[in-house]
């Protein structure tokens, strides 16, 4: 099977008048179809630049990366992008925002709506479909940022921090909420977290960058007994102290 994203040997530094940073080195991975893949690393060391790269705000300066195997340039990937702040209009009800994407699209007909409606139902919001984002608590909102992405249909799906802006339990709850939708959709999806816990309840494999410029230091993949386990119970499981403990030294130990 093709890997749906390939970064093959990417580098990327940012150019401003008072020089140079590099933010990228050297990067190589690549994530199948349905994987989900979570990026931790230290704060600053290039992860957001990462994605930027993935949805062609950036340029690599060198390397590659390939979307089912085309250039980044040539390939019609269609990329959902989830930021920490759910960017929900308040002048638009819950429906509206939903959706924002297809009607910029001028993708707004009858199947984009009855989609909308069926994810709102299915994800308990149908009942705020009418209302202002201000009327959902802040894990509803998440639900409704990302019921909006998916109306796009995205092939990947880029979460940058999405639940770092939710009280402790709010997060729990919304981490496992959000990683069963995603789960079910069969979504393609890349988490950039500074939670590693919530890196491994979530996702098939954590990708572990060093210090700015980002290289990988390590690609683990997580084996608990079910991939469908739900977060929740993934944190009782034994291994996740181990997996907890492995990527805590890789981030702790320097070069
Ligand atoms: P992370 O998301 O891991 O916290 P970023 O990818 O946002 O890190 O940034 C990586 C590095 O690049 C940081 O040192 C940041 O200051 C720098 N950087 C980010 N954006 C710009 C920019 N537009 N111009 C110059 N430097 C930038
Ligand atoms: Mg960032």
């Amino acid at each position: 099977m093709e890997p749906v994203l390939e970064f093959i040997n990417v580098c990327f530094s940012y150019h401003s008048p008072d020089g140079e940073t590099p933010a990228l080195s050297d990067i190589t991975f690549s994530v199948m179809s349905g994987e989900f893949i979570a990026i931790v690393g230290p704060s600053g060391c290039g992860k957001t630049t990462l994605l930027s790269l993935i949805s062609g705000l950036l340029e690599p300066e060198a390397g590659e990366i390939r979307l089912f195997g085309k250039s980044r340039g040539m390939s019609e990937t269609n990329i959902g992008y989830m930021l920490q702040k759910d960017h929900l209009f308040e002048w638009r009800t819950i429906y509206d925002n939903v959706l924002l994407g297809p009607e910029i699209h001028h993708s707004l007909n009858q199947e984009a709506k009855e989609q909308a409606d069926s994810m709102l139902n299915t994800y308990g919001l149908s009942a705020f479909k009418d209302s202002p984002p201000s009327a959902l608590s802040g894990g509803m909102r998440q639900r409704a940022a990302l019921i909006r992405t998916l109306a796009l249909e995205p092939d990947i799906l880029l979460l940058d921090e999405p639940f770092s802006a939710l009280d402790y339990q709010t997060r729990l709850e919304v981490g496992d909420d959000i990683g069963g939708i995603l789960r079910r959709e069969g979504k393609t999806a890349i988490l950039v977290t500074h939670d590693l816990a919530e890196a491994i309840t979530l996702a098939d494999r954590v990708l572990i960058l060093s210090h700015r410029p980002a290289r990988v230091r390590k690609i683990l993949p997580l084996h608990f007994s079910d991939p469908f386990d739900p977060p929740l119970k993934r944190r009782s499981a034994p291994c996740f102290s181990e997996y907890f403990d492995e990527i805590w030294k890789e981030l702790k130990s320097n070069g």
